[in-house]
């Protein structure tokens, strides 16, 4: 339910973005949260700064055009959102993948807007993309798609303007070609311009591992509060990118025991729980299919085709794939067999149903934009190291994510106690993120 002055903006948010299901549903979700300071800041509402943070300061769309192996031209589309950049440069990262269009860059970079603000650090919002697909391409094809795109991108990136960094289909090859390119055409040895970058040339250790241990932490205080814990408890993690392989990670060391893994084909379920080394190899170093982990494993492992990752029997949820990717059904699935805490690592991959079942169900609710900000937040702890030319150890800089993660979520739950809805990090998130930079545009 959001009020009338709400619905009003809201209205105007829907008639000048249609066409764009994710981004009214990521504004949406915000707005019901501010329902509940309404009345308490006038100066958001004098100075408009609700309907201002909805409109993009400047968004980028570009052809990339680019020759694959067999010589012929194609062409995608390329986009850079530069959302808001009210607390710093422009932060978020690029997704490569065939369902970017216009209103997921949208979605993707007002999440990051509140998400960035929430981490602490200095750092405004955006994101970027192309509907190009790197599955199944040579490094060749990739590395030309990579160039073409920053040939174009080059003109409005910068380590004071705007830092991408990687998102689905973009990790730390991309990111080299990227970067590469960037470094020909600008003539200049720009570090922090793009984080996510290799160990070797100005990338921070614990990038990699930082959005999924981040949303394992996250999950871990919030289990914390209700005098909870991971021990012994099984974990349904979706997806088997970075997030989910390192969340993975994360859960186990916490003490929990992560038992599935999931990529577009079907997901694997490892009663034993999943064998951390093994995944790492087959997704990460072989760029294989999550079926070859089952194979590979045998014994007390399946896989399971199509289906939903969600039908495991779990007392912790980590969904760490893609948007929408745990709906209704889903919901009730986990709250009929006890789920006590649901932790998003991806962006949005709850659907507003299955969050209000997860609230009904008094079930421990993450959303993304506090959950998953652990990438984020290093990718800016890597600016820091690039600022001062220096290279952090991988304990001192774990030791700064978990400090961010345990921060964040004190500032959710304290929000959410001062609004009156104690345990509501959704309500926490979305004001304490949009709090600071409402003050920050009006300032
Ligand atoms: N793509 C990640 C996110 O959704 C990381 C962005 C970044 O490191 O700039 O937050």
């Amino acid at each position: 339910m959001i009020d009338s002055m709400l619905q009003n903006t809201y209205d105007q948010v829907l008639h000048r973005n249609p066409g764009e299901p994710e981004f009214q549903q990521a504004v949406r979700e915000v707005f019901e949260s501010l329902e509940v300071i309404q009345g308490r800041h006038p100066e958001y509402n004098d100075q408009g700064i609700i309907m201002r943070l909805c409109e993009p300061e400047r968004q980028i769309i570009f052809r990339v055009p680019w020759v694959d192996d067999e010589g012929t031209v194609q062409i995608n589309r390329g986009f850079r959102v530069e959302y808001n950049s009210a607390l710093g440069p422009y932060k978020g990262g690029l997704r490569f993948h065939p369902s970017v269009n216009l209103g997921i860059v949208k979605f993707l970079g007002f999440e990051q807007i509140f998400k960035n603000s929430l981490t602490g650090l200095p750092i405004g919002g955006g994101k970027g993309g192309s509907d190009f697909d790197p599955h199944g391409r040579s490094d060749g094809e990739v590395m030309r798609f990579c160039q073409s795109f920053m040939t174009e991108l080059h003109r409005h990136m910068g380590e004071y303007t705007d830092v991408p960094a990687g998102d689905i289909g973009v990790g730390a090859r991309e990111i080299g070609y990227l970067f590469g390119q960037y470094k020909r055409l600008t003539n200049r040895y720009e570090a922090g311009v793009l984080t996510g970058k290799g160990l070797d040339w100005g990338g921070s250790l614990v990038r990699k591992e930082a959005t999924g241990y981040g949303a394992a932490i996250f999950a871990d205080e919030m289990l914390k509060a209700r005098d909870s814990s991971f021990d012994g408890r099984r974990v349904a993690v979706s997806g088997s990118g970075n997030v989910a392989i390192y969340a993975i990670e994360k859960a186990k060391q916490l003490g929990g025991i992560p038992v599935t893994a999931s990529d577009s084909s079907g997901y694997v379920v490892d009663e034993n729980g999943i064998d951390f080394e093994l995944l790492q190899q087959v997704k990460e170093v072989e760029r294989g299919r999550i079926v070859e982990y089952a194979e590979r494993r045998g014994g007390s492992a399946r896989f399971v085709p199509g289906g939903s990752v969600w039908d495991v029997p779990v007392d912790i949820a980590l969904p760490s794939a893609t948007q929408n990717e745990l709906d209704a059904d889903a919901a009730r699935t986990l709250v009929k067999n006890g789920v006590l805490a649901v932790s998003e690592g991806a962006n949005m991959p709850c659907t507003p149903e299955a969050v209000g079942i997860f609230h009904d169900a008094d079930v421990a609710f993450g959303p993304g934009k506090a959950a998953n900000a652990g990438g984020v937040a290093t990718s800016a702890l890597e600016m820091q190291q690039n600022a001062s030319r220096d290279a952090w150890s991988f304990g001192h800089t774990e030791q700064r994510l978990t400090e961010i993660m345990k921060g964040i979520h004190t500032t959710c739950l304290e929000t959410a106690d001062e609004l009156g809805r104690p345990g509501d990090y959704v309500v926490g998130a979305n004001v304490a993120g949009f709090r600071k930079v409402a003050d920050a545009m009006i300032a």
